[in-house]
């Protein structure tokens, strides 16, 4: 799993879809990428529904918030904007407040016990929204977070809210069959169950048709995508086929489950990025099996060395958690130094924090002080910015190819988008726009970002550059 964008609050809210005097609803999402995906499916059911999207909340009649229970500081914010959400229900009547995602489905009654939220709806029953919706109309509360064995909302196509059209996520699959000790996902979102390939393709094609570039492939898990004997490599195959002109990119991979046939898929198609997020979570072996992982450091390694061997320009990110249960200073050293070892290109960053229901929350005591837990998050943060930097500096000097993604929000004079490494890169705009495929010659750098000059500017008089070759500029 995941645990990106966790503290950045809210990572998209719905954009307007279309106007007029239908009821209006705004979602906002926090937490993971499926989360953001699964806002896209709850949009598209509503305006089935009849509804449409307004970004704005002071126009909605319908107001939802997309949880996340991973962290707790996750939840203390959805707390904070239910009580802004208060007042837009003093302010106007006939709203409705909604709480959908991980949180409805932990949280459950007490989150309709404060007055504010008149709607509670778990990951697997959002096309009993509408039904919800029209029930709290008769002043009742609506609720449903029952798990299911095989809702994967496949016949649903997304409303795309992404502002730029450029990069969509598709769900593949839904829910995690691992029972990682810190990791309350299981819970919330139920068991595993994949999704049927046909429809993946047809929502592809869809893409594909609306002048989308990039997908990433989601689930939990997806190295145990399993339909009918089609296997996550076969998968990522078939897409990178159907679609050969769109940049493909998965999460979540599993070190005990990544097979070396999807590294093999990953070489032979250049379509498909050379970027792996692969969690580590510790670098104590110890530590992996108390959080019951599933594999151990050497284990890890091996599964690094083998990326490196079939794909040499991979870059590797992970995710890592500092201060699980009764972890030494020595564990803690472990994970400095795999880092070192594997010289991860980028890192999501955290100290454990405890989960209700979860296996740790059960049966272990949570017993490193919170001094030692910060310092050290501080140490494995310091040693990943010097890492990153690293990477950065790897690319000094060389041309890369840009999927443009936004106008820098910096400067509207500069365009921003990632290389198929997934490093973001910031450059003049020239003659380029949004969607372009840009070749960028890197000139300088920093921890999070490179910079550039698209190699169209070298071709002009000013900037000439002839040690560069010829590389066309697709619109
Ligand atoms: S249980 Fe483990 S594999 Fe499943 S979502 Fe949580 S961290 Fe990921």
């Amino acid at each position: 799993m995941q645990i990106t964008n966790l503290n950045k609050g809210a990572i998209n809210s719905i954009r307007p879809v279309f106007d007029g005097d239908k009821p209006k609803i705004y979602i906002e999402t926090y937490g993971c990428q499926m989360n953001v995906n699964d806002s896209e499916v709850v949009a598209a059911i509503m305006q089935k529904a009849g509804y449409s999207v307004t970004k704005d909340i002071g126009d909605a009649n319908l107001i939802l918030i997309n949880t996340c229970s991973v962290r707790d500081n996750a939840e203390q914010r959805v707390w904070g904007r239910l009580e802004y959400f208060r007042q837009e229900k003093k302010k106007r009547a006939n709203v409705t407040v909604g709480v959908i995602g991980c949180m409805a489905e932990r949280l459950k009654d007490k989150l309709l016990e404060n007055n504010i939220v008149d709607i509670v709806i778990g990951p697997d029953a959002y096309r009993e929204l509408p039904k919800l919706v029209e029930k709290t109309e008769s002043g009742q509360k609506g609720i449903n977070i029952l798990l299911s064995r095989d809702e994967t909302y496949a016949d649903i196509s997304p409303v795309r809210l992404d502002k730029t059209g450029v990069t969509a996520f598709i769900s593949i699959m839904r829910g995690c069959n691992n029972v990682c000790a810190f990791c309350v996902v299981p819970y919330t979102r139920g068991s595993e169950r994949s999704r049927n390939p046909e429809t993946i393709i047809r929502e592809l094609k869809e893409l594909s048709e609306n002048g989308y570039k990039e997908v990433t492939l989601l689930g939990q898990n997806v190295d145990s995508y399993s339909w009918n004997g089609v296997t996550f490599a076969d998968l990522l195959a078939m897409v990178a086929e159907s679609t050969p002109a769109m940049r493909v990119r998965f999460s979540t991979s599993h070190p005990k489950d990544m097979t070396d046939k999807v590294l093999e898929t990953m070489a032979k198609y250049g379509n498909i990025c050379n970027y792996i997020h692969l969690p580590v979570q510790s670098g104590s072996s110890a530590i992996l099996q108390s959080m019951n992982r599933k594999y151990n450091r050497e284990e890890y390694l091996q599964r690094i060395e083998t990326i490196r061997k079939i794909i040499p320009d991979c870059a590797i990110s992970t995710d890592i958690i500092t201060g699980f249960c009764k972890e030494t200073q020595e564990d803690h050293e472990d994970t400095l130094s795999l880092m070192r070892e594997v010289g991860y290109d980028f890192a999501y960053m955290f100290k454990y924090s405890e989960r209700p229901g979860t296996k740790a929350a059960r049966h272990f005591k949570d017993d490193v002080p919170e001094d030692v837990k910060i310092k050290r998050l501080t140490e494995i943060i310091d040693l990943q910015s010097e890492l990153s930097l690293a990477s950065h500096r790897k690319d000094l000097n060389s041309i890369v190819e840009v999927l443009v993604e936004d106008t820098s929000k910096r400067s509207e004079n500069d365009l921003c988008g990632r290389t198929p490494q997934n490093k973001m890169v910031v450059f003049p705009k020239g003659n380029h726009k949004i969607g372009d495929l840009v070749k960028v010659k890197i000139t300088d750098c920093s921890q999070a970002t490179l910079k550039g000059i698209a190699q169209t500017m070298f071709n002009n008089e000013e900037h000439r550059d002839t040690t560069l070759p010829d590389v066309s500029v697709n619109a």
